[in-house]
C-alpha cells in the first residue's frame, strides 16, 4: 500500500530545502507526504511567527503542485505536539497503510529525547534525510534500537505498516530556517532560498524584519 509520509517541523520559515527534502522523498518512497507545522515544539525555542503566519507561508509555498500536502492537525491541537501523539492518531485513522515519519539527519540524531521515542517505532517507519553537517553518527541506544530496523530499499517500506528506518539520500541543500531568520533580520532578501508562491506575499515575512 502506499505509504503515507509526515515531514514534521516549526517551519518557521519554510525553506526551498523542506520542498526539496520532502519531494524527493515522495519519489523515492513512493508515498503520499504531508508537512506538518508543530504548534509548540517541545524540543526548542518558541517560533518567532506565530502559527497562523507559518500555515499562510506553508499555503503559499505549496501551491501550484499536488504531491506535497499539508496537516495542520498539531496547531488544531494546541499544547505540545508530541510526535507520538500524532501518529497514534494518523495509525488510527489509516488503518494498516504504512506510515513514515521523516527527520532530517540533525533531528534524527536527537530521537532519544522525543518523548516516549521508542514507541515511534511501532506507530510509524522513519526514513532520514541526509543533511549536509550532520554525518550519520547516532548516539549508542539510538544506534542498538535501530540496527535491527535498517533496510536500504525504501519501497520494502510499502509491505508493512510500521518498524523499519531507512536512510534516504537527498540532494545536499545547505539552507535552514535560521540561516533565512538571520538574513531577514539583517535586512537582506533570501529570495531564492524561498519558495516561489512566498515572493507573491512578502508581508508573511515581516516578523522576521528588524522592526
Ligand atoms: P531551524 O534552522 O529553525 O532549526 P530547519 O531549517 O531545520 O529550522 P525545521 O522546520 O526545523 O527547519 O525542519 C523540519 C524538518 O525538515 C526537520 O526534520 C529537519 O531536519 C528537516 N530539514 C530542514 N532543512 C533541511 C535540509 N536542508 N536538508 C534536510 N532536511 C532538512
Amino acid at each position: 500500500m502506499r505509504p503515507l509520509a509526515i515531514l514534521g517541523g516549526t517551519f518557521d520559515p519554510v525553506h526551498i530545502a523542506h520542498l526539496a527534502v520532502a519531494w524527493e522523498a515522495s519519489e523515492l518512497l513512493d508515498a503520499e507526504v504531508r508537512l506538518m507545522p508543530a504548534a509548540v515544539p517541545p524540543h526548542r525555542p518558541p517560533p518567532i511567527a506565530d502559527a497562523a503566519t507559518r500555515v499562510a507561508l506553508l499555503r503559499a509555498a505549496l501551491q501550484g503542485q499536488d504531491r506535497l500536502g499539508l496537516d495542520t492537525r498539531e496547531l488544531a491541537r494546541g499544547g505540545a505536539s508530541y510526535t507520538v501523539d500524532t501518529l497514534t492518531e494518523l495509525r488510527s485513522e489509516v488503518g494498516d497503510r504504512p506510515l513514515v515519519l521523516l527527520v532530517g539527519a540533525d533531528a534524527f540524531a536527537g530521537l532519544p529525547a522525543w518523548h516516549r521515542w521508542q514507541a515511534l517505532f511501532g506507530l510509524a517507519h522513519i526514513a532520514v534525510l541526509t543533511r549536509p553537517g550532520h554525518g550519520g553518527e547516532w548516539p549508542g541506544e539510538l544506534a542498538r534500537e535501530i540496527g535491527p530496523r535498517l533496510v536500504s530499499d525504501p519501497r520494502r517500506l510499502h509491505a508493512a505498516p510500521a518498524g523499519m528506518v531507512v536512510a534516504l539520500e537527498v540532494t545536499p541543500l545547505e539552507i535552514s530556517a535560521t540561516r533565512i531568520r538571520d538574513l531577514l533580520r539583517a535586512g537582506r532578501d533570501p529570495r531564492w532560498l524561498l519558495p516561489p508562491g512566498i515572493l507573491d506575499a512578502p508581508a508573511l515575512l515581516d516578523d522576521y524584519r528588524e522592526r
